[in-house]
Order: C-alpha cells, then sequence, then structure tokens
C-alpha cells in the first residue's frame, strides 16, 4: 500500500512524461522527454484551495479536535486516534507511526500513485488548469481503463433494463431487490452471447487490448476478442471514491445455453481478473456507497455476497458490505479500519459448523487490523433475506443486537475442556494470549487478559507477564521506527531551533542573524533551506519540512500547530529561543578558541612570531567577547 511511484523522491514533481514533438513528413512523432516540473506557483494554488481535511475524509473518519482533526491512522493499525489533519497548515501526521505529509504525499502514499498523478486529481478537484506538459502518462493512462470500466458498466446497465435483461430482472425480483436498489449499485446483466460487450466497446472505438487486460473480454488465437462475462448479474466494483475498479458476475439461473458448453462448468461467480486498477483481495464490495452510513452508525457490517449485500440495504442497514469472491483477508478489514471511526464491525455466519470456524479464524484478523469484531449467525439454512422474509424486519434487528463479540466465541472454542491438566490450561492461554500480542490497544488487551484468566483458569499474573515476555507465538507488535536522535546537548538544541524556525518566521529570521547556522552539527542544511524558504516568500508549508525531521520533533511542530497559543507559552518559547541560540554559540566559540590554541602551539613550534602574536590577539579578542 506504501507503494513509492517511479518518481524522484527528493524532486517528486519531476517525471518523464510523452511529449508529442510535432509533425515530419505528415506523421506523428512519439519522443520521450523529461517534462518540466510542476510549477510551484500551482502547487500552492491547489494547496490554497482544497482543504486537506476533505481530501482525507474519503479515508479516514476525522473529528475536530482543538485547531486540528484527528482519527485513526489509515498507515498503521490502531485503536487510539493519534493521525492528525491540520487544515490551516495543510499537513497531516500520524504521532504513532510518524507518516505525515500534505495533501500530495497523503494521496501519493495511500493509493500509491504517482506525484504527478495526485497533483493532477486535486487540480481537477480545485479546478486549477494544469499546464498541458505536467500531465502524467500513469495517470492517463489509468484515467483510459476507468473509462472503459465505466463504458462496460453502462452496456451492463442498459442490457439489464432491455429486451435481454427479462431474465435477470426476474432474478432480480424472486431475490426481494427493488429496482432502486439495483440502480443505485449499477447492477448490469451480461448477455449470453459471447460479442455482446465487444462489438460495444468496438463501437465506441474503445480499445479493445486495453478491455482484455481489464478482464471484461478475452483474444482468442486467432486475433479474435471474445466476452468474458455471459448471462450474469454483473455487480460493478468501486474503490472508495466510487470509481468502477472491476465487476462481479453472477451465473444466472435458466441459461439458454448450457451451464456445461464448453465442456465444463461454469463458475457461479466470476470477477475481473486483477489488472492494475482491481487486486483481488484487497477491496470490499459496497464500501463506497456505505460509507457515510458507517461513520453515522458506527459499525460496519460484513457478509459474504453481493445478494446478501444488497438484501441489508434494502432492510435499512446501508452500512453493509461485501468481500469479494476471497476468504476474508486481512487486508479488507485494515480497509475497513480506515472507514470507521469506532472500529466495530458485525460479521455474518451461517450457524452451522463451518460458520463456527469461520468466525473462529476472524477474531485474530480483527485483533490484527484493529477491530473489534462481532458474530452475527443466522441459523442454518438461512440467509439475511430469506431470514428476514420468514421471521421479519424485527427479528433480524434483534438477531443482529445480540451479536456476539468474536473474541467470546474464540475463546469458548480455544478454553481447556473440564478437568484438563494445569499443562493443558498452560498451554491453551499461551495460544490464546498469542493473538492479542499485535493489539496496539492496552485496556482492550487488559480486559480480554481478565477474560481469558478466568475462562481457562489460570492466574491473571502471569497471563500478562506472558503478554509481554517474547518467547510466545503470534505476532510480535512493532515499534514505530524512530530515527536515532544524538544526545550530545548541541543537537538537542539545534533541534529545539528547527522546531521554532518552523512555527515562526521571527524566530527563523533571528537565528539567521545570530549567525550560528554554519556551527549546527547535524541540521545545518535543513536550517538554512527553512530560512531560505521564509525569505523567499514570507510563507512557509511545515509540511514539506515534517517528513525530514527526526520523529519527535514532527510530533512536536504538529502540537504545535494543532494548538491556540497562550501567552505563557510565547514567553516559555521566546526564552527557549534565547537559550539554544546561546548555548549553540558558546559552542562555537568554545570550539574556535581551540582551534586558535591549536594553531598557536604549531606557530610556537614553527618559530613563526608574525603568526604567533596574530593568534594570540585573537585569542584575548574572544575572551573579552566572552566576558561580556
Ligand atoms: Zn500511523
Amino acid at each position: 500500500m506504501l507503494s513509492r511511484s517511479s518518481f524522484c523522491d527528493t524532486h517528486p514533481q519531476v517525471g518523464v512524461f510523452f511529449t508529442r514533438a510535432g509533425y515530419s513528413k505528415g506523421r506523428t512523432e512519439w519522443v520521450i522527454r523529461m517534462a518540466a516540473p510542476i510549477p510551484e506557483e500551482i502547487l500552492t494554488e491547489i494547496r490554497a484551495r482544497v482543504s486537506i481535511v476533505e481530501v482525507n475524509s474519503p479515508y479516514v473518519a476525522l473529528r475536530k479536535a482543538g485547531r486540528s482533526h484527528i482519527g485513526l491512522c489509515p498507515f498503521h493499525g490502531e485503536n487510539t486516534p493519534s493521525f492528525s489533519v491540520n487544515d490551516e497548515g495543510g499537513f497531516f501526521h500520524c504521532f504513532g507511526c510518524g507518516v505525515g505529509g500534505n495533501v500530495f504525499t497523503f494521496l501519493t502514499r495511500l493509493e500509491g500513485i504517482s506525484f504527478p498523478e495526485a497533483v493532477r486529481r486535486l487540480a481537477a478537484k480545485a479546478g486549477v488548469a494544469m499546464p498541458q506538459a505536467a500531465k502524467d502518462p500513469q495517470a492517463q493512462e489509468r484515467a483510459r481503463l476507468y473509462r472503459l470500466n465505466e463504458l462496460a458498466a453502462t452496456y451492463f446497465q442498459r442490457c439489464l433494463w432491455g429486451n435481454a435483461g427479462s431474465m435477470a430482472r426476474r432474478y432480480l425480483q424472486d431475490r426481494r431487490i427493488s429496482q432502486s436498489i439495483a440502480e443505485r449499485f449499477r447492477l448490469g446483466y451480461a448477455p449470453s452471447g459471447s460479442e455482446g460487450l465487444t462489438r460495444f466497446l468496438t463501437s465506441q472505438q474503445a480499445p479493445l487490448e486495453k478491455a482484455a487486460e481489464l478482464g471484461l473480454i478475452g483474444k482468442r488465437e486467432g486475433g479474435q476478442y471474445y466476452d468474458k462475462f455471459r448471462h450474469r448479474l454483473m455487480f460493478p466494483i468501486t474503490d472508495v471514491v466510487g470509481r468502477i475498479i472491476g465487476f462481479g458476475g453472477r451465473l444466472l439461473p435458466m441459461a439458454q445455453e448450457s451451464n456445461t458448453s464448453s465442456g465444463r462448468t461454469l463458475p457461479k461467480y466470476l470477477n475481473s481478473a486483477d489488472s492494475v486498477l482491481y487486486k483481488k483481495g484487497a477491496s470490499l464490495y459496497g464500501l463506497f456507497q456505505a460509507k457515510e452510513a458507517i461513520q453515522r452508525q458506527g459499525r460496519v457490517f460484513l457478509v459474504e455476497g453481493y445478494i446478501d449485500q444488497l438484501a441489508l440495504v434494502q432492510y435499512g442497514y446501508d452500512e453493509t458490505v461485501a468481500v469479494l469472491g476471497t476468504a476474508l483477508g486481512v487486508e479488507q478489514l485494515k480497509l475497513l479500519h480506515r472507514s470507521t471511526s469506532s472500529g466495530e464491525v458485525y460479521i455474518f455466519f451461517d450457524g452451522d459448523e463451518a460458520g463456527r470456524k469461520a468466525a473462529t479464524r476472524a477474531f485474530p484478523l480483527c485483533v490484527e487490523a484493529g477491530l473489534r469484531g462481532r458474530g452475527v449467525f443466522l441459523p442454518q439454512g438461512y440467509d439475511p433475506d430469506t431470514f428476514a422474509h420468514k421471521h421479519g424486519k424485527a427479528a433480524l434487528g434483534a438477531l443482529i443486537e445480540h451479536a456476539e463479540p468474536l473474541e467470546d466465541f474464540y475463546f469458548r472454542q480455544h478454553a481447556p475442556a473440564v478437568g484438563a491438566s494445569a499443562f493443558q490450561r498452560s498451554q491453551a492461554a499461551k495460544e490464546a494470549v498469542g493473538v492479542l500480542r499485535s493489539m496496539t490497544d492496552v485496556v482492550a488487551r487488559g480486559a480480554l487478559l481478565t477474560q481469558i484468566a478466568q475462562r481457562f483458569g489460570v492466574s491473571e499474573e502471569d497471563l500478562r507477564r506472558m503478554a509481554t515476555s517474547q518467547d510466545l507465538p503470534g505476532k510480535q507488535t512493532q515499534a514505530p521506527r524512530e530515527r536515532p536522535v544524538p544526545a550530545a546537548t548541541q543537537v538537542g538544541a539545534e533541534t529545539e531551533l528547527l522546531q521554532l524556525m518552523l512555527l515562526d518566521r521571527q524566530a527563523a529570521m533571528r537565528v539567521a542573524a545570530a549567525g550560528i547556522v554554519p556551527a549546527f552539527q547535524q541540521w545545518s542544511e535543513l536550517a538554512t533551506e527553512i530560512i531560505a524558504t521564509w525569505q523567499k516568500a514570507g510563507a512557509l508549508d511545515p509540511s514539506t519540512f515534517l517528513d525530514r525531521l527526526p520523529r519527535t520533533i514532527a510530533d512536536r511542530v504538529t502540537r504545535a500547530y494543532a494548538r491556540e497559543d497562550s501567552e505563557g507559552e510565547e514567553h516559555a518559547r521566546e526564552q527557549l529561543l534565547q537559550d539554544c541560540i546561546a548555548k549553540i554559540r558558546n559552542a562555537q566559540r568554545r570550539s574556535g578558541r581551540e582551534q586558535l590554541r591549536r594553531e598557536l602551539q604549531e606557530a610556537e613550534r614553527r618559530g613563526d612570531e608574525a603568526g604567533l602574536r596574530l593568534r594570540l590577539q585573537r585569542l584575548q579578542e574572544q575572551n573579552a567577547h566572552k566576558e561580556e
């Protein structure tokens, strides 16, 4: 997810672009050339016009806290919000894992897109015109692919509501899916022939080889294209911002051609192949449509199939999403984790043995994703629709309200049998505690440890010791990486100054005037840049520097930004500024004096009297200065 783009890290706005060089003898030549970087004014204008909170909100549930917004970090699993977004400063920062940056880097990190694509997308959102040369081929390619999926969705929709779709519409009726729901989720129908979509795409002059890359159509050995989805109810799969990334297709009953026409049984469900846009197991069906309801309700429902998802939406549970033809994976749960501020997920299971097994497996996955899971168990033989249809909506509601926490389920399954030996009990407890190791929410973990102790008949104190010791199964909690900060007092003073300089132009100017920057042991380069930025622009975007600062400093800058300044604080800051400048100035003088002494000794040794006099004079001057 945190994949880096192929663009230069230090100058991310420089990329390679294809440029139309001009016409020669009636032919277009395509050459590769380095495009000019995206002009700074454009970046500044976009930053000024888009709200970073708004850009974040499809991905992270944020709430206002002081002058900032906070939420659960989308880059690491956590239960207590440490992800801070500052609209005024235009940057985000996570106190948990240290990730930070501006609105552009947020998109590049979260979506794995290039810097130019992030700029292009935000420019479109802000209504800022991009220079022609700044268009990014990777972005254009993706835009083409999204357009293709969009075309295909339009075609399938037309087929569903046209003459060819009568059987599909009857199926929807049988499953009690209303037309308005079908339209809201843009359901469609892929006809049973082998060239409907292919012909439609051809008529739209769409590139068929790209459609084949997306798995919409296939290519025969003779070079002929054919439709991949046939006689299927089509479910467009979107990303969190609503773009179609792929399709799921359910084979419809009563197919005119036999199910085994090609000599093999056709799969009941067929999903788009993995492509640039679609990664199996990394998306959830209906998340885009469910997002608002998830935030409103503070919970999310997770079901196995499209039809179950639509049924629950039909019964008013808009906060429902479906896994897509894969076993529930931690990637999908992490995706959910980003959409909910409460971290509560209700997972629907069948009431049979397989369902109970699935629930047991789901618990460690939820823990790993930082979610609190509950299991909704439908009686054997029912799905959400048939259950609500038979027993009424209220009964479905009751089933949901009584959803059992997944840990109860897990502990019950793993608890030692009555009369188990001390050794067996300890073994079972060890395994259960191992699952909890990756939990970052220490309060919740403590509560679960108490439960294990009671249920497994072991001492709680032993369990707690076990939970912090190394020899346990399960994942180790990964401590966020901290960049090493040398403990030397001068470097300490330098980092304090950096912080002050980022927050306040005046402070930066005073550091510059003190002439101490060349004496910085570690941060002279960054300090020089900060001063130059203030001098040049009169304004400074801290986000461009946050990434390069040590974690602790970035954290403090972010906190300082989020806070209103009190008078006392201003005073304290002034004191700190003076102290740090003095500390570095003293160190600077001390090393100057030592240098002089060395030179003095050298001159003495050589018998260089003129040199000796000169240096003695300087040393006296400096000592006088020190007395001031
Ligand atoms: Zn984080």
